[in-house]
């Protein structure tokens, strides 16, 4: 038991590390990509240079979005609650990811029960949470497909929302899937594997839970999420 503290203070101090390297790393990092930025603009489109440029400032774009990863896999969770409501992060959601949709050639189908749907969480957090697993389908899908989410209410041992996030993206092998939550699990060359591993300690964070599942042409997660009663 002594040693696993010991451990654990270890990975503390090393995630505390990291999360400060992450910030660090930030500044600098906007400020070549600012720069990369204006020399694209000032470059003609045809010339070398401009592609040089060009892709340093989406490399950099990609590094800030690795360090986003890992800054918001080692903060410490700080929850924001209030009284929201998950039909309405979804849709949010929705909004928020239409080019990304449109990009991967990707259609969306919604089911969604009667509302409302009043859950006791971070919204913002929360729709990180359902950004990250609809990203992930459309990465699952690189050639078009279609993504369909579902929203439900059903009472386990206590009322559940329960949101469930389906894409025809091939799914997963079988002895892949209890690895993907782990921190740094990935099978993509540009991938930080930190996505999923977030999605499961928000929901944790929040009472909540995650499964992955294969169905049909795809993968399934179903995310539950305690219900509040009405006031
Ligand atoms: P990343 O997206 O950076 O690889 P994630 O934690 O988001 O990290 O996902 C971990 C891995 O889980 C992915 O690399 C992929 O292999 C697998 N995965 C996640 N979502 C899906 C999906 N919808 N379909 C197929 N595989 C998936
Ligand atoms: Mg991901």
């Amino acid at each position: 038991a002594r040693e696993r503290l010991v451990h654990g203070e270890r990975l503390a101090a090393i995630g505390e590390m990291a999360a400060n390297l992450a910030h660090e790393l930030k500044n600098p990092l906007i400020t070549i990509g600012g720069f990369a930025g204006r020399l694209v603009k000032g470059l003609p489109g045809t010339s070398r240079e401009h592609h040089y440029a060009d892709t340093i400032v989406k490399e950099i774009g990609r590094l800030e979005r690795m360090l986003a990863d890992i800054l918001a896999f080692s903060r410490k969770p700080t929850i924001c609650y209030s009284a929201c409501d998950a039909g309405d992060i979804l849709r949010d959601c929705f909004a928020s990811c239409t080019t990304t949709l449109e990009d991967h050639c990707v259609s969306l189908a919604t089911s969604f029960e009667d509302g409302p749907w009043p859950i006791l969480g971070d919204a913002h957090q929360l729709k990180q949470v359902f950004l990250n697993l609809m990203l992930n389908a459309c990465e699952a899908m690189p050639d078009g497909g279609s993504l369909h989410v579902t929203l439900k209410k059903v009472s386990l041992d206590k009322k559940c929302i329960l949101v469930s996030i389906q894409d025809s993206g091939g799914g997963m092998p079988a002895d892949m899937l209890p690895k993907i939550f782990t921190p740094f699990f990935t099978t993509k060359p540009h991938g930080t594997g930190l996505g999923l591993a977030i999605v499961n300690r928000i929901l944790q964070n929040h009472g909540g839970s995650i499964k992955a599942r294969n169905e049909g042409r795809g993968a399934v997660f179903t995310v539950t999420l305690p219900q509040v009663e009405a006031q």
